[in-house]
């Protein structure tokens, strides 16, 4: 019943529907009305009550919850969770299928790429991880990594309208700072892939003050960079950019399980921050400093490097100067 009457008050937007309506259109008395009203501000939803007017959803409300994600299939959602990745890999243990979604709005022991950690703030942030089970063997995965970065570049285009960067292979930026981290990881054979989770975390409502000192200089949330330009997240939800990331997600997914890289790798390049730039380069614990030259077919990076060799990288440490607080 309390998510009838928040459909009631979806469907009034910024106006007042009145008590005696509600209970009228839902066959409840008004003081039921009200006993819902008061569980649904408890589940965090703002509701204003004006008397003789009646009852007002707040448009800046952006609750995550199995109602409000109901429209997406497969959909799990989880107040707090170690982190999604954790989950969507036992589920893909347990049998669960492909597209299958884990959505929290808290991860205790949320993972960044190499062992490094990820930082969550509780119901500021998109913290999702999609289950994968691609028919491509394991050395194309990197492809996936990239389409990742492109799906959260093209829906932050999509909702919110703004122009992110993606620095290699596949941090996501909007201004030159981090908003979005990504970690893959596989499950496979020596020649098939059994499962990949994709894990995509987005700082979303973040003030500035809400990261850690250390993150201080080098990570942004879609609240502040638009913001800094004068606009505003009021209306915008983390349920819409979640399901622009899947769809922009599927589309990429779809050309790459044929055979079709290009649109990645198309999408990639047009975005990157990374191309043409001095960067230093971890290869093989030694320390080089060249300039990114290209993005190969398979997704690697090329930089040519100062002794005048050109490296190939697949994976491992790229900082790019003037990004991310390296100078
Ligand atoms: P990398 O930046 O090396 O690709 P990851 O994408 O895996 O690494 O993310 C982990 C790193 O991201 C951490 O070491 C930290 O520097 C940074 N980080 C952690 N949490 C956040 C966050 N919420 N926003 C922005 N950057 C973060």
């Amino acid at each position: 019943m309390k998510y009838k009457i928040l459909e009631e008050l979806k469907k009034q937007k910024e106006s007042y529907v009145s008590g005696q309506k509600l209970s009228v259109i839902l066959n409840v008395s008004r003081t039921a009305i009200w006993k819902h009203i008061v569980e649904l501000r408890n589940e965090g939803y703002s509701i204003a009550a004006v008397s003789r007017k009646g009852y007002k959803l707040n448009n800046s409300n952006d609750i995550l919850n199995m109602y409000e994600l109901s429209g997406i299939q497969n959909i799990r959602y989880y107040e707090s969770v170690s982190s999604t990745n954790d989950i969507a890999k036992q589920l893909a243990v347990s049998g669960s299928s492909e597209w299958t979604v884990v959505v929290a709005d808290n991860q205790t022991a949320g993972k960044g790429r190499l062992g490094r950690k990820w930082i969550t703030t509780p119901k500021k942030g998109i913290w999702m991880s999609i289950l994968l089970k691609p028919c491509i063997p394991p050395w194309e995965i990197q492809l996936m990594t990239l389409a990742a970065s492109c799906a959260v570049a093209l829906a932050l285009k999509d909702t919110v309208n703004v122009d992110a960067g993606i620095k290699w292979p596949n941090d996501v930026l909007i201004e030159g700072k981090k908003v979005c981290g990504i970690l893959l990881e596989m499950n496979s054979e020596a020649d098939r892939i059994n499962h990949i989770v994709a894990g995509i975390g987005i700082n979303f409502s973040h003030e500035m003050h809400d990261f850690p000192k250390e993150l201080a200089n080098t990570a942004t949330s879609v609240k502040i960079s638009l913001n800094n330009n004068g606009r505003d997240i009021e209306g915008i939800k983390r349920y819409d950019i979640i399901k622009a990331v899947i769809k922009r997600m599927k589309e990429l997914y779809e050309q790459i399980q044929i055979g079709n890289a290009q649109p990645v790798l198309d999408g990639w390049r047009k975005y990157n921050v990374t191309l043409g730039k001095n960067v230093k380069v971890i290869y093989h614990n030694k320390e080089y400093t060249g300039i990114a030259t290209e993005l190969t077919n398979e997704g690697n990076l090329t930089v040519l490097c100062e002794d005048g060799i050109k490296r190939t990288i697949s994976s491992g440490e790229v900082s790019v100067r003037g990004l991310m607080n390296y100078i």
